[in-house]
């Protein structure tokens, strides 16, 4: 067979699982790498965290260094975008105005963050976090003493909070929700980072409907419109993302909350596959389709789809993890708990920095939050993947291990 050209776009944590694991597969032809951003690419959670305090560089950021791609023999192409698909010629078209032939192509676009169109919010000192280049505009802002409004109370919101607060700003968080983390931890779990963080001396407003910013170039004030207003000298917004699915609409593949993919992770398009943030999938584990903003979850898929393009036909099957640092807490998720209907918790919710909530429906584990508790993680990974009930009067107690309720289950 002829060998074939791979043409890989975006240069996200999909693209670079997925460069290597091709290889390691037995992919002949050319690979490809298109980026529109100037990196190689890179780790985002240190983002919020290590590098925003100026403690890792930009080479410590990065999933694998330069070699890597040279001796699987990728050709990367950072600081390219792509522009379109010509699907019926196989070409994609780059925003340099050259052409590429493919004739496999992966889109690991992932996803970009939601803006807010209020007004004033084009002054400067606000700010996004999603990329090294958000990263690096913040960091001078970054004064101890002076006021951070984080607008949104969410992974970025509360893991930039704790960096700042770190780094000595007063800071206030300005939550839309009645609580924080409101997307993806149940109201336990809310309750438990309020207290820590208002513990480190964070002001965490909720139910809070910011309307506009104010200031004459920078800002200066943050308006609400039902509980005044918040000095500020610096704001990072963290609401949400949108995945990239631009390019996928326009060829004219079936897009729904995010471009849709089958179990080996093809798009509408037998050519043309798609991994990570950006993608639309079922999840068979929860019987449900989905879009997951997880690294795992890229990691995983972009392991489907280099198998895929090598002729293997395995199904994606995972049950998602995640996890948040934030000061010295190291909180780690389990599977999804939407859908929940009861919940045991292990440890104490009101005092402490050590507690797991354990999530059901009827008497099915749904999923495990985990507060430096890795062993309660490790535990709901594997309950989740293996066991059909658990002794849950023992779960409640802390006395029994996790190793002893291993071995009874
Ligand atoms: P997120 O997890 O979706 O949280 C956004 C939060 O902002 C939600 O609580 C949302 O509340 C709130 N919000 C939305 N509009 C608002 C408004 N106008 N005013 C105040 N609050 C508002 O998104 P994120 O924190 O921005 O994170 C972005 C992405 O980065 C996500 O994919 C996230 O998973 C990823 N990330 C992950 C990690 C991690 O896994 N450790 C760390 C950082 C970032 P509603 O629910 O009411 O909309």
């Amino acid at each position: 067979m002829k060998a074939q050209h791979c043409v890989i776009v975006g240069a996200s944590h999909a693209a670079a699982e997925l460069c290597i694991k091709l290889r390691k597969e037995g992919w002949q032809g050319r690979i490809t790498l298109v980026g529109e951003e100037d990196y190689l690419p890179y780790n985002r959670p240190p983002l919020s965290k290590t590098f925003l305090a100026g403690e890792k560089s930009v080479h410590d950021l990065l999933i694998r260094h330069a070699t890597a791609y040279e001796k699987a023999d990728v050709d990367c192409l950072p600081g390219i975008r792509a522009e379109a698909i010509d699907r019926e010629n196989h070409i994609l078209e780059l925003g340099n105005g050259e052409q590429l032939n493919y004739d496999k192509l992966v889109l690991t676009t992932g996803a970009r963050v939601r803006k807010l169109s209020l007004p004033g919010a084009d002054l400067g000192n606000i700010f996004y976090l999603r990329s090294i280049y958000d990263a690096d505009q913040i960091r001078p802002h970054i004064k101890p003493g002076k006021h951070a409004v984080i607008v949104g109370g969410g992974y970025i919101g509360l893991e930039t909070a704790a960096m700042l607060k770190s780094a000595g700003m007063r800071v206030t968080v300005l939550e839309r929700d009645q609580r924080l983390l409101n997307r993806v931890a149940a109201p336990e779990i809310s309750d438990f980072f309020t207290r820590i963080h208002n513990e480190e001396g964070i002001e965490i407003i909720t139910a809070a409907d910011v309307e506009a910013f104010s200031g004459d170039e920078a800002v200066q004030a943050v308006q609400t419109s039902n509980l005044g207003e918040f000095t500020a000298d610096l704001v990072i917004v963290g609401v949400g993302v949108i995945p990239n699915v631009e390019l996928a609409e326009q060829a004219g593949l079936a897009i729904k909350n995010g471009i849709e993919v089958n179990a080996y992770t093809e798009t509408s398009d037998a050519d043309i596959l798609a991994a990570g943030d950006c993608t639309f999938h079922f999840n068979k584990h929860y019987q449900r389709w989905m879009r997951l903003e997880s690294i795992q979850n890229a990691v995983e898929q972009a392991e489907v789809s280099a198998r895929t393009l090598c002729g293997l036909r395995e199904e994606y099957d995972v049950i998602p993890w995640f996890w948040s640092d934030q000061f010295d807490l190291k909180l780690q998720i389990a599977g999804l708990s939407e859908g929940y209907d009861n919940l045991i918790v292990r440890g104490e919710l009101s005092q402490g920095r050590k507690l797991s909530v354990f999530y059901f429906s009827g008497e099915k584990l749904l999923a495990v939050d985990a507060v430096n508790s890795p062993q309660e993680f490790m535990f709901g990974k594997r309950a989740l993947a293996q066991f059909q009930a658990l002794d849950r009067e023992r779960l409640a107690d802390t006395d029994v291990s996790m190793r002893d309720l291993l071995l009874t289950s």
